[in-house]
């Protein structure tokens, strides 16, 4: 079975995780049947959906007619062999209970076509067992929604002992296909990944304060403000529910041994019922107290120690038992969890030698499996970290862009293409996303300073004629959209501040570019500009969403629908420019912010701009749309005409097709 011949999706359950998988798939064109054991449940289940599909048409997500269409697709049933007897694909989301789950499987066999793939999204059991309930355990993997499948992005695709290539490719497409981004666990292991990382987080958190290492507070204030991750350890704990994390802990207990033996802390909260925040009390109070309230001046260096020598080791059994590799870890964790690193980065941080002592330390302390190093890190301490270490003997070669250390803890990419006054091609994009890594990765850099070679432009924009190639494909250039996205997007939310020094033309995707630098200093004769709409396009690389953060939206739709060129003076009144400087002072100039910026507080800098990033409306939802807009338009006749236009230098003549 491959992509092409899923057209009808069955959902098992119509329950938190059922109703949510059953909207996301219905969106995406599918038909889907939604079962649950009763009328009530299932008509429930539909009902949240229709909700939701409301707030998101609401929200201008998705449109009325949208949202009418994808619930039409969604029929609710209680019959098995109506829901299931012509569906291409059954996911299960039924109660997390191995018994209920193998009747339902039974059941299912007997209705389901022999071609049809079956796939779990059970969060803890094991999906070889489960596979085991079918005749088919080829055409079986896990599918790890993550809650609420309408907002969370990630799919963990999960191998069974059996499951077939085929099997994993197909559910990994269906997954992109329903605009998820799926992530392929190679073994079934217990929590597979996101699970597999966060859970001993918060056992070890709960050793931490068990053992008077530290205190809550402690802990909380060193995971949100140390570490950076989104919420604090036991507060996650608690919005999880700490029940569930409680379960996922005893299986790994019980398949990988004492190095998860649960907490007395976390065992006697679920003893006493105090589960978190759906109880009104977890390790925090809701209902009589003020709910998590963390300082954010209670670090601790040993909690911190502590807690990434447990992220790291888990990561380490994780690629060393050949699970999942580090990039599929941190992905993962990210989109999952919402670590704005993920674990395997953050160990490679905290330097791989450190985390090996700090496993050392503490295993010789306290005696505690937990605390064993895992092999594989101490073989990769060796190597030097988790990731292949750049920079050693082979420096990165670049094509497109240069870059410089002029001194102070500046990193300068020079934009390097001054023969086609420093357009963007796709090369461009790729080796800038890998330059903002490299930067970002190198202790010694602090600021980024970002300028075009030579004198005519610092970007007159995407390279036109390399884009308007015959016959291009929308998705071809909707997927390209999202790559400058993307790449700019790397640039925008770069840990440390970026200048653009800006000499001569600044147009198109190169004033897309400009706008992802904190700062902005322009030369005298700067010319700035969002011409697409001249050529019947739109900004594609994020300019119809990010340009009116920083002039405002009255003054981005001037820019974006005049499509006229400004000076930099106009630009700098408008708060696009920073400063204006001579001509000669350019370089000079923009080094100097730089510069000055390099020598502040790196984690402060990286703190405020995260903060300021994170309190944007949903700019994601935005750049969706613009993308998929982009890739319609490039098949547009208005297009050919502009572009004929503006290579002929004549005054186009659009006629809206
Ligand atoms: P839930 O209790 O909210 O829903 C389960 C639904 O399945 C209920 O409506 C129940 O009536 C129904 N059901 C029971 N037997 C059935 C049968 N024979 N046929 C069809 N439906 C049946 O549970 P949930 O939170 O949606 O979890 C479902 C699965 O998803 C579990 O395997 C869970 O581990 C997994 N999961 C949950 C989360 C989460 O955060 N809740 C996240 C990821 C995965």
């Amino acid at each position: 079975m491959e992509l092409e011949d899923i057209n009808t999706v069955a959902v098992l359950g119509a329950g938190n995780m059922g109703h949510g998988i059953a909207e996301v798939v219905a969106m995406a064109g599918y038909d889907v049947n939604m079962r649950d054991i009763k009328d009530e449940f299932v008509q429930n289940g539909y009902e949240q959906i229709e909700w939701s599909l409301n707030k998101l048409a609401e929200n201008d997500q998705l449109t009325e007619e949208e949202a009418d269409a994808a619930l039409e697709r969604v029929t609710p049933l209680v019959d098995m062999a109506e829901a299931c007897g012509d569906a291409d694909v059954v996911i299960e989301a039924v109660p997390e209970q191995m018994e209920i789950k193998k009747d339902v499987y039974t059941e299912l066999e007997e209705v389901a076509d022999d071609d049809a793939i079956f796939a779990t999204n059970t969060s803890s059991l094991s999906i070889t067992n489960l596979a085991e309930f079918t005749e088919r355990p080829e055409r079986f993997c896990g599918m790890h929604f993550f809650n609420p499948p309408v907002r969370m992005d990630l799919v963990e695709v999960i191998s069974g002992a059996e499951s077939s290539e085929e099997t994993l490719e197909t559910i990994e497409a269906l997954a992109e296909d329903v605009g998820k981004t799926p992530v392929r666990v190679h073994k079934d292991s217990p929590g597979f990944i996101v699970n597999r990382v966060l859970v001993p987080l918060m056992n070890e958190a709960c050793w931490l304060v068990h053992d008077d290492e530290a205190t809550i507070a402690e802990v909380d204030s060193t995971t949100k403000y140390g570490m950076g991750l989104p919420m604090g350890s036991f507060e996650l704990a608690d919005l999880t529910g700490i029940d569930v994390g409680y379960h996922v802990l005893d299986y790994m207990h019980e398949v990988l041994g004492e190095a998860y033996e649960p907490s007395p802390l976390f065992e006697q909260k679920v003893e006493d019922e105090e589960l978190g925040k759906k109880t009104g009390k977890g390790f925090y109070d809701y209902e009589d107290g003020e709910g998590a309230q963390i300082p954010t001046d209670e670090q601790s260096e040993l909690v911190e120690k502590r807690l990434i020598a447990t992220l790291a080791n888990e990561s380490a059994k994780l690629i060393g038992n050949d699970v999942a590799p580090p990039e599929s870890i941190d992905e993962a964790t990210k989109l999952g969890a919402g670590f704005p690193d993920g674990p395997v980065k953050m160990a490679d941080e905290f330097g791989i030698e450190n985390v090996l002592e700090a496993l050392e330390e503490a295993y010789e302390e306290t005696g505690h499996a937990r605390y064993e190093p895992a092999d594989y890190l101490e073989e990769r301490t060796e190597a030097g970290g988790f990731y292949e270490q750049d920079g050693g003997d082979e420096a990165t070669e670049f094509e497109t862009i240069r870059i410089e250390y002029p001194g102070d803890h500046v990193g300068h990419v020079v934009i390097d293409r001054p023969h086609r006054m420093n357009t963007i091609s796709d090369d461009l994009l790729e080796e800038l996303s890998e330059a903002v890594d490299l930067l970002e990765d190198d202790d010694e850099v602090r600021s980024i300073l970002l300028t075009g070679e030579g004198e005519q432009a610092f970007s007159a924009g995407a390279d036109v004629q390399s884009m308007a190639g015959s016959g291009a494909d929308p998705l071809e250039i909707t997927e390209l959209s999202k790559a400058g996205q993307e790449a700019f997007g790397k640039l925008e939310s770069c840990e440390m501040p970026v200048v653009a020094g800006i000499d001569g033309f600044c147009l198109g995707g190169g004033m897309e570019l400009a706008t992802c630098a904190d700062l902005r200093v322009a030369s005298e004769r700067s010319e700035f500009g969002q011409p697409e709409l001249n050529l019947g396009l739109i900004p594609g690389w994020g300019g119809t969403q990010r340009l009116k953060h920083i002039v405002g939206e009255g003054r981005a739709k001037e820019i974006i629908l005049t499509a006229e060129r400004f000076d930099a003076e106009t630009m700098a009144d408008y708060g696009f420019v920073n400063e204006v400087v001579d001509n000669d002072d350019l370089t000079e100039r923009a080094l100097e912010l730089a510069t000055d910026l390099a020598g502040g507080p790196p984690i402060a800098q990286k703190f405020a701009k995260r903060a300021m990033l994170a309190g944007r409306d949903d700019t994601d939802a935005g750049l969706e749309y613009e993308a998929s807009a982009f890739g319609q338009l490039m098949a547009t006749d208005d297009l050919m005409e502009g572009i004929t236009a503006f290579m002929e230098d004549e005054e186009p003549e659009f006629e809206g097709k």
